[in-house]
């Protein structure tokens, strides 16, 4: 079990570590814990997995894959990488509808922080969950369904851990599907909107570097990854005003590309092009920190606009910005909640000081447009304006109190954010 996030800008606190092989030793463990919080890998930037009672890892249960052809779906444990489980499933001819930009990530660690990928019409990884099984503070083992409980159901997927911990999650799948994906270069911004329409998944990165002035280089989006169904024709050469990369590249400057997903068009299965980044390379760049804030897709224009001024506050701590869009859903906790989403993402330098006043200006800067933080990552947000954005926070909060009235699966974080 790891003594840090994988950033290394969390340590745990965790008094005891464990890490049970079997349903019936996790159920005694949270039955008799006063505190007790789950890990999956470790991939989030904040303390929102930390605790310092029991810190308890899925990984050494059985690492089961079940396939229901008919119903099309997988339910799978809890700890299992998606990486992992894309494999099983392409094996089988299914896939999910999308994946985050790395592969590293467990399931459910993923889907309680409603981690996503990009794509107009294409929801966030935790909404492909039709079903869920957990452990809650009682030890008993509890199992919720999206057409059995409804409402109840959408409160309890990005649930932060805090309601219990989860065992098995079932996923709806989709048929087997093949990817081409396209790198092009030097997008003006006004095509935004254009380019993100474009096809099944796209992504643009800036480093905002060229100053405040909008119709300069901060203006410009230095590259396009349009991930598009194989069968869609590939982009014009003069798409858009931009050029094609000549070669494969990485979205953070200086990194060998190598370690990305295959592009120049070259076809390939859905696993292996939805993420940027390869199982069994490090993702983005290692060292870093990461923020990123979901915003009503129809204030793309004017929230960019409003960081142009801090363009090289944000330039000098930046290692990438990558913008991705997320279709609105139903999830009480999800940062696309009733909205269509742009989701503005910030890889920085890993000196969390020299980034703290730079995040803080960025976040009054999108005060206005309601911005939702991604559950994982580093936010600062007043926390009375974080419950304001969601309709359903109250409600999540009684949920959560009804649960764990004692309150076993807290953290400072949540209580920070979610008081009792
Ligand atoms: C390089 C890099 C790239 C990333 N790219 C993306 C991206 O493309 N899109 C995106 O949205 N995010 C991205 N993230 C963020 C990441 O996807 C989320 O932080 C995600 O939650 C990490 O999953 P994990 O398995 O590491 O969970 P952890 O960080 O270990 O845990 C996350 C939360 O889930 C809870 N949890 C874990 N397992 C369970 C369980 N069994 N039951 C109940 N609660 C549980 C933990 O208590 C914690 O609160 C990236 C992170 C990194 C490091």
């Amino acid at each position: 079990m790891p003594e840090r996030n994988w950033a290394g800008n969390v340590r745990y606190a965790a008094a005891r570590r464990h890490r049970p092989t079997g349903l019936d030793e996790l159920r005694r463990l949270v039955a008799g814990s006063d505190r007790i919080r789950a890990v999956g890998t470790g991939h989030s930037f904040n303390r929102l997995g930390d605790t310092a009672g029991d810190l308890v890892s899925l990984a050494g249960l059985p690492q089961t894959v079940e396939v229901d052809r008919e119903r099309a779906t997988v339910t799978v444990a809890a700890a299992m990488r998606y990486g992992d489980l894309a494999t099983r499933l392409h094996a089988a001819g299914f896939a999910l509808p999308t994946m985050a930009s790395l592969p590293h990530i467990s399931v459910a660690g993923a889907v309680a922080t409603a981690t996503h990928g990009s794509g107009d019409g294409i929801g966030n990884l935790a909404t492909a969950v039709s079903a869920l099984e957990l452990v809650t503070a009682d030890g008993e083992l509890l199992t919720v369904r999206r057409d059995a409980d409804g409402d109840r159901f959408a409160g309890m997927v990005v649930a932060l851990g805090a309601l219990g911990v989860v065992t098995r999650l079932t996923l709806d799948v989709v048929p087997a599907f093949e990817v081409r994906q396209y790198v092009r270069l030097g997008l003006p911004r006004a095509a935004l909107d254009e380019a993100f329409a474009s096809a099944y998944s796209v992504s643009l990165f800036t480093d905002w570097r060229g100053g405040a002035d909008p119709r300069g280089a901060a203006g410009r989006i230095d590259q396009v990854w349009r991930k598009q169904l194989a069968d869609a024709p590939p982009p014009p050469a003069d798409w858009l005003g931009t050029t094609a990369a000549t070669g494969p590249v990485h979205p953070v400057p200086g990194m060998p590309a190598r370690n990305c997903t295959a592009q120049l068009g070259e076809p390939g299965p859905w696993h292996e092009r939805l993420p940027h980044f390869r199982l069994g390379f490090t993702p983005s760049s290692g060292d870093e920190l990461q923020s990123e804030y979901h915003l009503p897709r129809a204030a793309a224009t004017g929230a960019l606009a409003a960081l142009d001024p801090l363009a090289d506050r944000i330039a000098a701590v930046l290692q990438i910005c990558e913008l991705r869009t997320v279709a609105a859903d139903e999830l009480w906790l999800s940062p696309q909640y009733g909205r269509d989403s742009l989701a503005v993402h910030f890889t920085w330098i890993g000196d969390g000081d020299a980034v703290a006043p730079v995040l803080a200006e960025v976040e009054r800067a999108l005060a206005p447009f309601a911005p939702r933080p991604h559950w994982g990552k580093v936010f600062t947000l007043d926390p009375a304006a974080v419950a304001a954005a969601y309709p359903r926070f109250a409600d999540f909060a009684a949920l959560a109190g009804e649960l764990d009235p004692a309150g076993k699966f807290r953290t400072d974080l949540l209580d920070r954010y979610l008081p009792r």
